[in-house]
């Protein structure tokens, strides 16, 4: 409680008293340095999932969430960015979980300035169907996996969880191969650039940075498997990407992330995308690219063709490990 509010509720007197706990929020832990020191001084519980421990609060009790269902999610989508890096990807990461009204998941925010966090929060009334749709944890958890970058690298970021969390998913069996896809076919076009695009480094709306960045880690699959012969992997690229940078507690720059991948693949894909997209506006051909992956929606569904070109890459990528 603050000062002010105790001079107001000792002024207010007997009404102010009434009022004032019915309507004391839960705190919002907004600040990260309030995240941090929650994550410190409460207590916690943890999990310890491919190499990493997961140090897990429930913020002042989070009372009337449903723990046991919370800590399965927390496992599921733990589950999901270890099968796609081949580990956990940091060592150690607290998850501050604030109980809220309402039946949603959601937001959550990841930071790696002092030590990887990640603020969740979760509706009291959250219930089976939605921790099992919930996309929101793997693709917090999928940023730490990338070191932290400055703001105008935030498309490169935002895109990589974009692109990454549905195929992570995928891979350890928690979504159909199918429903990979529909997220691109329907959303993808949002990320090409409109009039007085300056390129990704120079352009932040909502649709560059998560649609574009999106667009620019499918172009990176597709021209790593083109260019090697399948050999490669952009997979193989961000799990390098990952173990030399130790995920989200490093500050590097785009050429930094762009050089370790190409560094492990042995090829210089990635610096050569980024140079292409960061200055100016790339119209992506995503009908061309998803025709030649064997990818199209029709009637609503998305429905595979086994015999395009890239059909194998496809199938590789949500491959259950
Ligand atoms: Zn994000």
């Amino acid at each position: 409680m603050d000062r002010r509010r105790v001079l107001f509720a000792l002024a207010g007197g007997l009404v102010a008293a009434a009022w004032l706990p019915r309507a004391w929020p839960q705190r919002s832990y907004a600040r990260a340095e309030d995240l941090y020191a929650a994550l410190r001084e409460q207590p916690r519980q943890s999990l310890s999932i491919g190499g990493g421990t997961l140090d897990i609060v429930f913020a002042d009790g989070a009372s009337g969430l449903d723990r046991e269902r919370t800590l399965a999610w927390i496992r599921r989508s733990a589950t999901a960015v270890t099968t796609y890096f081949g580990r956990f990807p940091v060592r150690r990461v607290g998850l501050l979980v604030i109980a809220e009204v309402g039946s949603r998941i959601g937001p959550g925010t990841t930071y790696g300035f002092d030590g990887s966090a990640i603020r969740l929060h979760v509706g009291r009334g959250a219930d089976e169907q939605a921790f099992a749709s919930d996309w929101m944890l793997v693709h917090e958890m999928t940023h730490l996996a990338l070191p932290v970058l400055g703001e105008q690298w935030a498309w490169l970021m935002e895109g990589n969880a974009t692109y990454i969390e549905p195929i992570a998913r995928a891979q350890a069996g928690q979504l159909a191969p199918e429903e990979v896809w529909r997220w691109s076919v329907e959303d993808m076009s949002k990320g090409q650039p409109a009039a007085g695009d300056r390129g990704l480094d120079h352009t932040h709306t909502w649709g560059r940075t998560y649609w574009g960045g999106a667009a620019f880690w499918l172009l990176a699959e597709v021209g790593i498997y083109r260019q090697s012969q399948g050999k490669h992997t952009l997979q193989e690229a961000l799990r390098a990407i990952n173990r030399a940078s130790g995920g989200n507690g490093a500050d590097w720059s785009a050429g930094q992330v762009m050089e370790a991948g190409d560094k492990a693949i042995g090829m210089h894909v990635l610096s050569d995308l980024y140079a292409e997209m960061k200055d100016k506006p790339v119209q992506v051909d995503l009908d061309g690219l998803f025709r030649a992956l064997g990818v199209d929606m029709r009637d609503g569904r998305i429905v595979f063709d086994d015999h395009a070109p890239l059909a194998p890459l496809r199938r590789e990528m949500t491959r259950r490990r």
